[in-house]
């Protein structure tokens, strides 16, 4: 007999209940994935790269026998699973809009065909859908949902199973990576997820609650792609985290007995933390599906907006005149990757000095970012639009020489990714505009006036407050 297993968002072996489900079955399992349309579409370059990178490593550690499909799951699924005769196929619950509807779809003409969709497992420690307020409904504010999700807690990771007869079935192979011009991405896979996860928490990870912010080094994990993709489960993730900030647990990475696990377990509680609002925004959006295209709240249902004009543009491509702003879409452009705080500087740049509707900057965002995730890039731009979750407070208007100068007190940043910055003098590198022959050659004056957009941003507010 033969299993599915039908990996999506889960691409590896190790910790993957799904996987561990239909190897005890008892008989081969064939792992297949569909290359679906829908899902690319959205996408520039960068992710489809990235995912086809791990699906190659994938496949090479089954020995050739990763089964890629081209088409629509509800059709191919069932059809591979006929042709297998699979009394079963095995995958990890997708929450997400479109995913719920594709899998009961193909739950669907399973059945029709007497077999059957095995959901096991998710790619969160704690499925989404799973917590709820006391009062019973899904919960919307983070703090409370924090508390929740540690009060429930999660098993501990599963061994990679061993001994599998792996089942080899005609594939239509891994397409070749799109053009991905001069981007330059992390290494895709298992074990490169696993070997960050190593150096991570072995490095950046101390001092990790002071330091996450400064953009100019490397501070945080940078596991969002391997997140995204699954190449690890947060789970596995948890729990190495726990494991290195317990001086008593015997591990035996660096630095871990170096008698400050205090500030250790600060930094641990921050990541940890952190992760927390992967698993939020991911709850949020399946109770709230609608939210991926509109306002989650209707705080500023009568706000006015501007149409994406020229100034937009110009932000997408890094030429906005406003350093940290710039230097943010051009790391974005180059890496496919921007960290948290710079994610934050520019959408309160689009949604306040622009005032253009967060949908067209988290449209770029997802377009660019090999970590694009519906649940925390959307609500993540809605958390800043005002819109959305515990939103900050609207009249919160970031100012982008400010958070220059706090971020990136000496324009490491900055001077990396506009080379036309490299000579400016430090008091002057986050507002080229005041030095005294104004910007240099090359690099754009501002393309609006900070001050007076935050005036604007503050009237549109009370504007639509007074209409509601
Ligand atoms: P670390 O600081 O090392 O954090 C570890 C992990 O925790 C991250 O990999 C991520 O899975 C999770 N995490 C950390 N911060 C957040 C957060 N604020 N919200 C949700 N999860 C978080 N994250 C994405 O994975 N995909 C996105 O498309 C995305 N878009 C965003 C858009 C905006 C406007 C904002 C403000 C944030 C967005 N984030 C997104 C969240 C966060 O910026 C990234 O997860 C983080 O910068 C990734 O870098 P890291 O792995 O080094 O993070």
């Amino acid at each position: 007999t033969v299993s599915v297993c039908w990996l999506r968002r889960d691409l590896r072996l190790g910790d993957n209940p799904a996987l561990c489900a239909a190897v005890r079955d008892g008989g081969e399992v064939l792992v297949l994935f569909v290359l679906d349309d829908t899902l690319r579409r959205p996408a520039g370059p960068v992710r489809p790269a990235f995912l086809y990178r791990c699906l190659r490593e994938l496949d090479e550690r089954l020995g050739g026998r990763l089964c890629v499909r081209t088409g629509d799951p509800a059709r191919v699924v069932p059809a591979v699973a006929r042709e297998v005769d699979a009394h079963r196929v095995h995958l990890a619950a997708d929450h997400g809009p479109y995913g719920r509807r594709r899998d009961d779809a193909v739950d669907h003409t399973l059945r029709a065909d007497g077999r059957e969709l095995a959901r096991t497992g998710s790619p969160y420690a704690v499925a989404p859908g799973r917590l709820r307020t006391a009062g019973g409904t899904p919960f919307r504010v983070y703090t409370p949902f924090y508390r929740a999700w540690t009060a429930h807690g999660w098993r501990a990771p599963m061994a990679e199973p061993t001994g599998v007869r792996w089942a080899r079935r005609p594939s239509d192979g891994i397409p070749d990576d799109p053009d991905l011009g001069d981007v330059r991405l992390p290494p895709a896979g298992e074990a490169a997820a696993l070997e960050r996860l190593g150096e991570f928490l072995h490095g950046p990870l101390r001092g990790y609650a002071k330091r996450r912010d400064i953009p100019g080094e490397d501070t945080t994990s940078r596991l969002s792609p391997y997140l995204k993709y699954g190449c690890v489960h947060p789970r596995t993730v948890l729990a190495e985290l726990a494991r290195a900030a317990d001086p008593d647990s015997g591990h035996s990475g660096r630095g871990v007995h170096s008698g400050h696990s205090g500030g250790l377990a600060v930094d641990a509680e921050k990541f940890r933390s952190e992760l927390a609002w992967r698993e939020f925004y991911a709850d949020v959006l399946a109770a709230n599906p609608a939210s991926a295209r509109e306002d989650l709240t209707d705080s500023l249902a009568t706000m006015s907006y501007e149409a994406p004009g020229d100034a937009f543009d110009r932000w997408r491509w890094g030429e906005t005149g406003f350093p940290i702003v710039d230097a943010g879409m051009r790391q974005l452009l180059a890496e496919g990757w921007l960290p948290n705080r710079v994610r934050m500087i520019e959408a309160s740049f689009v949604c306040k000095d622009l005032h253009v509707h967060w949908t067209h900057g988290a449209r770029w965002f997802l377009d660019r970012l090999v970590d694009g995730d519906l649940a925390s890039n959307n609500h993540g731009w809605q958390w800043t639009a005002g819109t959305g979750t515990d939103a900050a407070p609207y009249f919160r208007v970031f100012n982008p020489v400010s958070q220059g100068r706090s971020y990136d007190p000496d324009g490491t940043y900055v001077r990396r990714w506009i080379p036309q910055l490299r000579e400016v003098p430090r008091a002057m590198v986050h507002e080229p505009w005041t030095l005294p022959d104004g910007p240099p050659d090359g690099y754009p004056p501002p393309v609006v006036d900070h001050a007076a957009e935050r005036r604007e941003a503050l009237a549109r507010y009370e504007a639509a407050r007074s209409r509601r």
